[in-house]
C-alpha cells in the first residue's frame, strides 16, 4: 500500500509519502528547513516497524541531541500506540557509543567502568599536561591544545599519525600522546574518545564488527550534515554491508564544522554507496512565504550550494521587523517590551524565542527579562550539572564508580578539607607517576609504604577507608542511599550548610540531584553517571514551565517557535569576529543566520545595537550593521529607515520595522481542522476498534482519545501518525 489511505501516511504530501514508503536500500533525503526531514524520518521508522515488520531493536535511529531523540520517541509512542519505540536505539552518536563501549568494553580495551570526562575534566587534564611538560600556558593554551586534539579525534587521527609542519604542531602530538596516557591512567574517556574508540573498535575487530551489522540492520539520521569524520567511519562500517541506511540532510544548515562537522560527508555517502536514492521535500510547512523569502535571500548569497526553491502553500504573512537599538541593554529592553505587547495579546510564552551568537549576550536579555517579569528559561547558562556542588557529589560517585578517575579525585581528596595538604598530594602524585598508575593506586601504595608523617597518613587512610566502604555499599544500595552515605561519612553536608543562605541554596541542589536519582529506580551507579555525562545543554529545557525561550543559534537546530527574535545582528556579532578569517567562516556564519530565521513560523523580528560594550576598558564601540542584513529583500522589510542612531542623541533608537500593520498583512493561517469528531467509530491496526472519546489539535496536528473495545482500554494518539482509520457509520 503505498498512497495517501494507509493511515502511517497520513499527514504526508506525495514528495514526503515517496521518502517514507521507499524500498530498502540506501537513501538520502535532501531539502530545506521544515520541509518535514525529521517528520519523515519519524514516519519511515514507523514504516519499517509496522509495514516491513523489522523488529525495533534492529534500528538504530540517530538525532543531534538529547531532547530530539526524546522528542522522536515521545511522537513514535503516539504514533504506533504501543511501546515497541523503546527497544530500539534512538538517541545521539555519543550515546549509541556509550552502549557499545560499555557491552565491548573488553574488546575495546576499556575498562568496563570507564568514566566520562565533560569539558571542565578535559580541561583539567590538559592543564596538567600543561605542566608535566613544562610549557608556558600563555603561549600554549589549554584550550586551544584541547581544540586542536578534538579536531584528530574527530578525523579518527591517533597521537602518533598527527600530522607535523611545524613546532607548534610537535607541541601539539606530543600533548595529545600525554593527554591520552593521563585518561588512560584514570580510566577515563572524552566525548570525542566515544566517537574515536568506537570507530577504531569497528576497524579492529571484525567479530564485534558483524555482530553489530547484523544487530543494527536498519540506520538512521537525522542532521545527517553536521556528522563528523568518526561518526561517518561508524555509520559506514554499521551500514555498508547491508546498505540500509536512511539519512537526511540539508547542507545550507551546516554549522558545527568548527566541531569538525564536515558536509562533504554528503559527497562521501554518494561515493560509498553508489546505489543511493535521493529524495527532495520542496514544500515548507513551517513558516510564512515571507519568513521563507527573506531566509533564502540570506543563503542565496552563499557559493557553491545547490539552489534549493522552498515554498508555502500559506502565501504573504507579516513582514519582517528590523529593529536598532543605541547600545545591548536597549536593545534588551526593546525585546521585553515587544514580548510583553504580545503576551498582552494572547502569545503564549512558550511561543516565543529569542536567539544570539554567543552565550554572553544572554546576560542583558535575562535582565531585562527579570526587570519586565516575563518568564524565560535559558538553554546553555549555569547548568545544574556543572554548579559546584553538584560536581562534588558527582566526583564522590564518580570514584566510587572507578577508583582511578584522577580528575575526581583531585576533586575530592581535600573537599571537605581533611587536612590531606599540597606536599602530601605531590607525594600521592609522584608515587602515580613512578607506577604509571592512577592517584588512588599511588595513594594506596605509600599507605602500604608507611613513609609519610602520622598525620599525612592518618588523613589518607580515613579517606581511602571511606571510599573501600563505599564501593562494598554500592553492591546493596540504591544510588540515592549511597549519595546519603557519602554526604554523611565525607562530612560533606555539615561543610555546605555553613549557615548561610548560600550554603542551604547550594544543599538544596544536592538534594535535587537526590531526587533525579530517585526519579530512576533501580538504575545503577554506573548507568546514572552516563546518564549524567551525555546531558547535553539543550536538555535543560525545562519542558513543562510555560516560558520565553533564550538559546544560542548553534542549540535552535531543529526547533520550531512561531515568534523569533534574532539579536545583536552585528559585524563582529554575526559574523562574529573569531569567525571571519575564511570565506569558508563566513559562509557557515551566514547558514547560522539561516538556521536561526527558518525557525519562525509566523513572525521574525532582526535587531542590532549600534554601540556593544565589547570594547577596552569596558566601552562600548560603536558597530555596524551586519552586513547579511544587506541581502534582505525591500519586500519583505517594507522599507528601510533609520539606519543609524546618530552620536549625538545617545540612546536614541528606533524601530524601522514594525511594518507589520500594514495594509499587506495578511490573515493568519487557517488552523487545519480536526479529522475526527467524538462519537466516530475508528480501527487500529493493532488494538481493533474503539470510539473517538476526544479531539483536539496540538499545533498542526490531531491528538485523539479512543476507547477501544479490547483490552487495552483508552489510548491517546496523534491522529496523523497511528494507523487508524475511519469506520463508516453503518
Ligand atoms: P529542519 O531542517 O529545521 O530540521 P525539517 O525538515 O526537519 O526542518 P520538520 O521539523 O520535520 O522539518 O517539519 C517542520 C514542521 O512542519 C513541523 O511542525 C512538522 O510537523 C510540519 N510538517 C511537516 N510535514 C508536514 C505535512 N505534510 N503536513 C503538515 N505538517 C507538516
Ligand atoms: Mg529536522
Amino acid at each position: 500500500m503505498n498512497d495517501s489511505t494507509h493511515p502511517l501516511l497520513h499527514g504526508l504530501n506525495a514528495q514526503q509519502r515517496a521518502a517514507v514508503t521507499t524500498p530498502a536500500g540506501p537513501v538520502l533525503v535532501l531539502a530545506g528547513p521544515g520541509s518535514g526531514k525529521t517528520r519523515v524520518l519519524t514516519h519511515r521508522i514507523a514504516w519499517l516497524l509496522t509495514e516491513l515488520r523489522i523488529p525495533a531493536w534492529q534500528v538504530l535511529a540517530v538525532t543531534f541531541t538529547n531532547r530530539a531523540a526524546r522528542e522522536m520517541r515521545h511522537r513514535l509512542t503516539d504514533m504506533l500506540g504501543d511501546t515497541s519505540a523503546r527497544e530500539m536505539t534512538l538517541g545521539t552518536f555519543h550515546a549509541a557509543c556509550v552502549r557499545i563501549l560499555r557491552r565491548e568494553a573488553e574488546a575495546a580495551n576499556l575498562a568496563p567502568n570507564y568514566a566520562i570526562f565533560d569539558s571542565d575534566d578535559q580541561l583539567a587534564v590538559m592543564k596538567q599536561v600543561v605542566k608535566d611538560m613544562n610549557l608556558d600556558d600563555k603561549r600554549y593554551k589549554p584550550r586551544a591544545l584541547l581544540n586542536a586534539v578534538s579536531s584528530a579525534k574527530n578525523e579518527l587521527i591517533a597521537p602518533d599519525a598527527y600530522p607535523i609542519h611545524t613546532y607548534y604542531d610537535e607541541i601539539i602530538a606530543r600533548a595529545y600522546g600525554h593527554y591520552q596516557q593521563l585518561l588512560r591512567n584514570s580510566d577515563g574517556l572524552d566525548f570525542d574518545d566515544l566517537l574515536m574508540k568506537t570507530a577504531n573498535l569497528f576497524r579492529d575487530n571484525p567479530l564485534v564488527r558483524e555482530k553489530y551489522q547484523r544487530r543494527y540492520r536498519n540506520i538512521l539520521v537525522d542532521e545527517f550534515q553536521d556528522t563528523n569524520m568518526a561518526q561517518y567511519v561508524i555509520l559506514k562500517a554499521l551500514g555498508h554491508e547491508h546498505q540500509h541506511l536512511y539519512v537526511v540532510a540539508d547542507e545550507d544548515q551546516s554549522i558545527y564544522s568548527w566541531r569538525g562537522a564536515d558536509y562533504r560527508n554528503i559527497r562521501r555517502l554518494r561515493e560509498d554507496f553508489p546505489k543511493l536514492t535521493q529524495y527532495l521535500l520542496e514544500e515548507n510547512y513551517r513558516s510564512t512565504q515571507v519568513i521563507l523569502d527573506a531566509a533564502q535571500a540570506i543563503i542565496a548569497g552563499n557559493r557553491d550550494r545547490t539552489p534549493k526553491h522552498l515554498y508555502t502553500h500559506q502565501p504573504g504573512g507579516d513582514l519582517l521587523t528590523l529593529h536598532e537599538a543605541y547600545d545591548e541593554q536597549e536593545e534588551a529592553e526593546y525585546v521585553a517590551r515587544e514580548i510583553r505587547a504580545l503576551l498582552r495579546s494572547g502569545r503564549e510564552p512558550g511561543a516565543i524565542a529569542v536567539m544570539y551568537r554567543t552565550n554572553a549576550q544572554s546576560r542583558a536579555l535575562e535582565e531585562a527579562l527579570m526587570k519586565a517579569g516575563i518568564p524565560y528559561r535559558l538553554i546553555g547558562g549555569t547548568r545544574f550539572y556543572t554548579r559546584r556542588e553538584v560536581k562534588d557529589i558527582l566526583a564522590y560517585l564518580r570514584l566510587v564508580n572507578n577508583p582511578d578517575d584522577d580528575v575526581s579525585f583531585t576533586r575530592v581528596i581535600n573537599v571537605p578539607r581533611r587536612g590531606i595538604g599540597a606536599k602530601t598530594l605531590e607525594a600521592v602524585a609522584a608515587q602515580a607517576r613512578v607506577q604509571q598508575g592512577s592517584l588512588a593506586k599511588g595513594m594506596m601504595a605509600l599507605l602500604h609504604a608507611g613513609t609519610l608523617s602520622t598525620r599525612a597518613h592518618n588523613a589518607l587512610l580515613g579517606f581511602a577507608s571511606m571510599l573501600k566502604q563505599w564501593r562494598t555499599a554500592r553492591e546493596n544500595v540504591t544510588v540515592a542511599a549511597l549519595i546519603d552515605h557519602v554526604v554523611t561519612d565525607s562530612g560533606y553536608e555539615g561543610y555546605l550548610r555553613d549557615g548561610s543562605d548560600d550554603g542551604e541554596s547550594r544543599w538544596e541542589n544536592v538534594m535535587a540531584l537526590r531526587g533525579a536519582v530517585s526519579d530512576v529506580p533501580n538504575i545503577s551507579l554506573t548507568d546514572f553517571l552516563t546518564e549524567v555525562a551525555l546531558v547535553a545543554d539543550v536538555d535543560e529545557l525545562a519542558e513543562e514551565i510555560d516560558a520565553v525561550t533564550l538559546l544560542t543559534l548553534h542549540s535552535a537546530k531543529g526547533l520550531e517557535y512561531p515568534v523569533v527574535f534574532l539579536t545583536g545582528l552585528e559585524e563582529g556579532m554575526l559574523p562574529h569576529s573569531r569567525s571571519m578569517e575564511t570565506l569558508d567562516d563566513i559562509a557557515e556564519e551566514r547558514r547560522l543566520l539561516y538556521v536561526g530565521m527558518t525557525r519562525a513560523e509566523e513572525r521574525l523580528v532582526l535587531s542590532y545595537a549600534f554601540r556593544r560594550g565589547w570594547g577596552y576598558y569596558g566601552s562600548s564601540e560603536p558597530t555596524e550593521p551586519s552586513r547579511f542584513l544587506a541581502d534582505l529583500p525591500d519586500e519583505v522589510l517594507g522599507q528601510r529607515q533609520g539606519r543609524r542612531a546618530p552620536q549625538s542623541t545617545p540612546r536614541a533608537s528606533w524601530s524601522v520595522g514594525a511594518w507589520g500593520q500594514s495594509s499587506e498583512r495578511t490573515a493568519p493561517r487557517p488552523q487545519p481542522e480536526p479529522e475526527y469528531r467524538t462519537g466516530q467509530r475508528v480501527r487500529h491496526t493493532h488494538y481493533g476498534e474503539g470510539m473517538i472519546i476526544e479531539s483536539q489539535m496540538e499545533g498542526r496536528d490531531e491528538m485523539v482519545t479512543v476507547m477501544f473495545s479490547s483490552g487495552v482500554g483508552v489510548k491517546r494518539l496523534l491522529a496523523g501518525m497511528a494507523p487508524l482509520e475511519a469506520l463508516s457509520e453503518h
